[in-house]
């Protein structure tokens, strides 16, 4: 068995690369504080005009054509650049695969090219104050009257809706059954639609997500996506689906890791000792990382053949997000004050700080450590459903 990149999978990655080199600048850096989950309205257009927004879809809809792996090394290489990608996540991944994948020929001309050229953004908006980690108990409702729908409820925890022109809103179409996954649906929701209310809340890590209300907002019926009543199947099987490789959160976890050999070789030439404990921790962890971006591009190449994920995508999801702390963890440790600095400049003075603040989205955000734990559970050991 052999695992390797084509060619031109090579060669695409040394093009991202140099794009990063180039692009992700200190100065850029300084602004986002490095945590590649902000967004930089500059480096947004730059994107846009390079053709990486959408760059997996095809030409006709503003994109290169190009395969999921090349997408793939295209996140994992912003990632390691600490790149901001926070309006991507929810443009490209979740409203304009959806459309993608299951939405009109409407939707598609309508809708990608305009995504693909950084000027129609998106946000999913599926938890609610009742319905996390259980999604499926959501209550926001889609009454069908007249050949449109009303939509009435609320989402919290929406990251971008401050500034996104559209939510990809889940909402029920028909009442709740025995089976809360049935009668649910997915709307494209224009943000500015009058019955809207968006209240920002601030994270701890310094972006903000957004609390919504919806008071019986009007949406045409041209603006459901995929098939009424059936919105849950095409969640998990493409939406969620999509980018589970977790292949940005290891580009991150090397990214801190390799900085933080770094910073211990400068230090060390400088005559400081570091523990051995420290040493031996982060040498693990680098073990770790190895082993998550195996478990990475392996789920991207049952992607890339249209299987589901399974529990691989739980598994790799628990172990680097709780990695992810940890490191962020013992880099703290090995910097001493200095990671309690808050400069946010390409040295790890400052970057860490926030770092260490933002792997607690990590960890909830895309389903929390017991969830994963749940679904590994079930699925790779076959235990009841607890939820
Ligand atoms: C920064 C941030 C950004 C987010 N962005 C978005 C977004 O853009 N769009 C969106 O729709 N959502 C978003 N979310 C929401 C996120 O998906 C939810 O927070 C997550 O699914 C958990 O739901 P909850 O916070 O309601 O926690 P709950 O589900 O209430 O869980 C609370 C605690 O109970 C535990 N728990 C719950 N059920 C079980 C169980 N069956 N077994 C064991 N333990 C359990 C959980 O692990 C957790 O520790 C975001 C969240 C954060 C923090």
């Amino acid at each position: 068995m052999e695992i390797t990149f084509t060619p031109q999978e090579n060669a695409f990655r040394q093009e991202v690369r140099k794009f990063a080199r180039q692009e992700v600048t200190d100065e850029l850096l300084h602004k986002t504080g490095g945590l590649t989950e902000t967004h930089d309205e500059t480096f947004y257009r730059t994107l846009a005009e390079a053709g990486y927004i959408g760059l997996q879809w095809p030409k006709e809809y503003g994109g290169q054509g190009r395969s999921h792996m090349e997408f793939v090394i295209f996140l994992e290489e912003m990632a390691y650049a600490l790149a901001p990608l926070g309006r991507y996540g929810g443009s490209v991944i979740f409203v304009g695969e959806s459309i993608h994948a299951y939405g009109t020929d409407w939707q598609r001309q309508h809708f990608l090219p305009g995504i693909a050229r950084g000027e129609i953004t998106g946000s999913l908006c599926m938890t609610e104050p009742d319905a996390g980690s259980d999604a499926a108990a959501l209550s926001t409702r889609a009454e069908e009257r007249d050949g449109d729908f009303y939509l009435s409820g609320q989402k919290v925890f929406i990251s971008g809706a401050e500034t996104s022109s559209y939510g990809m809103v889940i909402a029920r179409t028909a009442p709740q059954t025995a089976k809360k996954s049935e009668g649910i649906s997915i709307f494209l929701v224009d943000l500015k639609s009058p019955g809207i209310k968006i209240l920002p809340l601030q994270t701890i890590a310094g972006w903000k997500v957004n609390h919504l209300f919806f008071d019986q907002v009007k949406v045409a019926a041209n603006m459901l996506v995929g098939k009424k009543n059936e919105g849950w199947k095409h969640l998990v099987k493409e939406t969620l689906n999509f980018e589970r490789s977790g292949v940005a959160r290891m580009g991150v976890a090397a990214r801190l890791c390799d900085d933080l050999f770094a910073h211990i070789r400068v230090a060390q030439q400088a005559g400081e000792e570091i523990s051995q404990s420290l040493l031996h921790q982060l040498a693990e962890l680098k073990t770790d990382i190895e082993s998550w971006r195996l478990m990475s591009y392996r789920i991207a190449w049952l992607q890339s053949r249209g299987e589901m994920a399974g529990p691989q995508a739980s598994m790799v999801k628990l172990s680097s997000s709780e990695g992810l702390l940890r490191l962020a963890d013992l880099g703290m440790d090995i910097i001493g004050h200095l990671g309690r600095v808050q400069s946010g400049t390409r040295s790890l003075a400052g970057r860490l700080e926030w770092m260490y603040r933002a792997v607690q989205f990590h960890i909830t955000a895309g389903g929390t450590a017991e969830i994963q734990r749940n679904v590994i559970a079930r699925l790779a050991l076959g235990l009841p459903r607890s939820l």
